[in-house]
């Protein structure tokens, strides 16, 4: 009995095994080939750009707009949150990032002159400053896309970078260099994902930054009681202590709209008002906001 018992165990163990490796062999699959399919939509210029607009909470109207990345294969829609990390690991990338650069920018040289200069935020991976060469790369690059444009004056004041804390535990001091060169350009630099990572508080302090969005997972946890909103408020007293501006991100509830009021958090971004969508549709927008206030 015993014996068969060792033999039920084992068998067991080996099937666990099996499946196991089964599953990591499918998902190496799935990643080598979303690895290839990424390539190509990079030579094709298959990505998109959506737009989920920024609201100002008391009156509603668009103030900005964070720029995120659409990829649809064969009529799929592919989660940023999975090819970005596959990208990142290939070294890819660092083209895909400056593909949105650009794209973004000459976006806002078309706003520009539809009469909307309107701040678009861009976000930057931690793997796009990996190394020094990189870091200079993507400084440089704002002048060659520029250049590329044909634009006189570019307006620098319009581009925010989002950053995440991940590139900020990485210390060094080139980075701050090279940060508070994009800086002295006027470009703004957002701490995005608040609340998730590390959260050092030393960081708002001690980083170049003009802004940090407070993550969504810290606004799901508002209803989980008072705890949670004293840290809302102590984050939000601080960060304008420091002068920074907040945006609350993934906003879905009235009932958070009147918590982030209640905090004198003036920026949000989230469902409750826009998810992102496609630049025709986010043009329309402003062009119908255009009509209704002509001076915000
Ligand atoms: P993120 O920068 O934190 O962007 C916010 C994400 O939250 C977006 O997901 C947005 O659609 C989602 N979101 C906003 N409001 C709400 C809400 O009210 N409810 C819910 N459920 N979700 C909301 P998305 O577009 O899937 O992007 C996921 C992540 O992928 C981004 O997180 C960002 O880290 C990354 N990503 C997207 N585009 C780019 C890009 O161009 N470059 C890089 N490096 N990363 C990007
Ligand atoms: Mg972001
Ligand atoms: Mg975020
Ligand atoms: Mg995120």
């Amino acid at each position: 009995c015993a014996d068969q018992a060792m033999y039920i165990s084992k068998a067991n163990g080996r099937n666990r095994y099996h499946f196991f490796t089964e599953q990591m062999q499918q998902n190496a699959e799935r990643i080598a080939n979303l690895h290839t399919l990424l390539k190509q939509a990079l030579e094709q210029n298959a990505f998109e750009l959506y737009f989920q607009p920024i609201v100002d909470a008391t009156t509603g109207l668009i103030v900005r707009a964070e720029v995120l990345l659409r990829w649809q294969h064969e009529g799929q829609f592919i989660s940023p949150d999975e090819f970005i990390p596959i990208a990142e690991n290939s070294g890819l990338i660092v083209s895909i990032g400056r593909c949105v650069r650009q794209a973004v920018m000459q976006t806002i040289v078309e706003m520009q002159a539809l009469g909307w200069p309107m701040s678009l935020a861009i976000n930057v991976s931690t793997f796009e400053f990996w190394s020094h060469e990189l870091q200079d790369e993507f400084c440089d690059s704002f002048t060659d896309i520029i250049e590329g444009l044909g634009v006189e004056d570019f307006p620098y004041e319009l581009i925010t970078l989002e950053i995440t804390e991940s590139l900020l535990m990485k210390k060094h001091a080139h980075l701050i260099q090279v940060l508070n060169e994009l800086r002295a350009r006027g470009i703004k630099i957002s701490l995005d994902d608040f609340g998730t990572g590390y959260s050092s508080l030393s960081y708002l302090a001690n980083f170049p930054i003009d802004q940090i969005k407070i993550d969504k997972s810290f606004i799901d946890r508002l209803a989980e009681g008072e705890r949670h909103l004293a840290l809302i408020e102590a984050i939000v007293r601080l960060s304008h202590a420091l002068n920074l501006r907040v945006t609350a991100e993934g906003v879905e509830t009235q009932e958070q709209l009147q918590v982030m009021m209640d905090n004198h958090i003036q920026e949000i971004q989230g469902y409750l008002f826009y998810k992102p969508i496609p630049k025709a549709v986010f043009f329309e927008l402003l062009a119908k906001q255009a009509v209704i206030s002509p001076h915000s």
